[in-house]
C-alpha cells in the first residue's frame, strides 16, 4: 500500500476532463485542484504537445506542471483516432483544425475531411476509437499511468448535446449511442477517461508505479 495524496493537481483547464476526472478522483478521496486555483506568482506552463503518443504528451504536462507546482500531478492527454485516416487526428485533436475553433466547428471540420477524402464511405471503413492516457506525478521520481479507449464509428451526422470534443460524432459500439446522448452517469461508468482514471487510482492504492 502507498500514501495516497489528498490532493491532486490537474494539468489541464479543460472543464470536460475536469468534470469527470474530479467525480472519479472523489471515489478514491482524492480533490482535484485545477492550475486556477493554485496560488503562486509563477506563470503556468506553456507544454508544446510535440510528442508522437499520447503517454509522452501527458507525461510532458505532467512534468512541467509538477516544476510548477511542487505538488502531485495529474495530466490527461487525450483524442480521437480514425482507421481509415491512420489513426488520424489522433494526438493532434484538439489542434489540427486551426486555433480558435469550437468543437461543433471541430466535428464538422472532420466529416469534410472524411468526405472529401472519400474515406469511410461504407459504415465498416468510419471505425473509430477514443484514447485517453493519464500521468500522475506524485514525487520527483515516481509516476503511476494508465490509458482507456472507447471504440465505435463515426457518424454522418452529430448526435446529442451533452458531452464535448468528438463526443456527438462518434457512436459507441457498447452503447450504440453517443456520448453527448448519453446521461452523465453513463460516461462515469463506460467512458474511457473513467476507465482510465479508475485503473490509474487502482494502481495508486495499490502501490504499483510505473517505471521505465
Ligand atoms: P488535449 O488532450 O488537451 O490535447 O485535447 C484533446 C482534444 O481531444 C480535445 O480538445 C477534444 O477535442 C478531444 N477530446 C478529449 N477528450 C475527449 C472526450 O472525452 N470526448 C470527446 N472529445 C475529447
Amino acid at each position: 500500500m502507498s500514501k495516497i495524496p489528498k490532493t491532486i493537481l490537474l494539468a489541464s483547464s479543460n472543464q470536460g476532463k475536469l468534470r469527470e476526472l474530479t467525480i472519479i478522483a472523489k471515489e478514491y478521496n482524492i480533490d482535484i485542484l485545477n492550475p486556477s486555483e493554485l496560488k503562486t506568482e509563477k506563470s503556468r506552463p506553456d507544454v508544446d504537445e510535440n510528442a508522437n503518443t499520447f503517454l509522452a504528451n501527458a507525461r510532458l504536462k505532467t512534468d512541467a506542471f509538477f516544476d510548477w507546482s511542487k505538488m502531485p500531478t495529474l495530466a490527461d492527454d487525450s483524442g480521437l483516432e480514425v482507421e481509415s485516416l491512420g489513426g488520424f487526428p489522433g494526438v493532434r485533436s484538439a489542434r489540427w483544425a486551426g486555433e480558435g475553433l469550437n468543437d461543433k466547428q471541430r466535428c464538422r471540420k472532420l466529416l469534410e475531411k472524411m468526405s472529401e477524402e472519400k474515406v469511410g464511405v461504407e459504415p465498416q471503413d468510419r471505425l473509430a476509437r477514443f484514447r485517453c492516457a493519464l500521468v500522475l506525478k506524485t514525487d520527483a521520481k515516481t509516476y503511476f499511468q494508465s490509458e482507456g479507449i472507447s471504440r465505435g464509428h463515426i457518424l454522418t451526422e452529430p448526435r446529442g448535446m451533452g458531452g464535448f470534443g468528438y463526443d456527438s460524432i462518434v457512436e459507441i459500439e457498447e452503447l450504440k449511442k453517443t456520448f453527448a446522448e448519453v446521461d452523465f452517469s453513463v460516461t462515469l461508468e463506460k467512458g474511457f477517461r473513467a476507465k482510465a482514471a479508475r485503473s490509474l487510482f487502482e494502481n495508486l492504492k495499490n502501490g504499483t508505479p510505473y517505471s521505465d
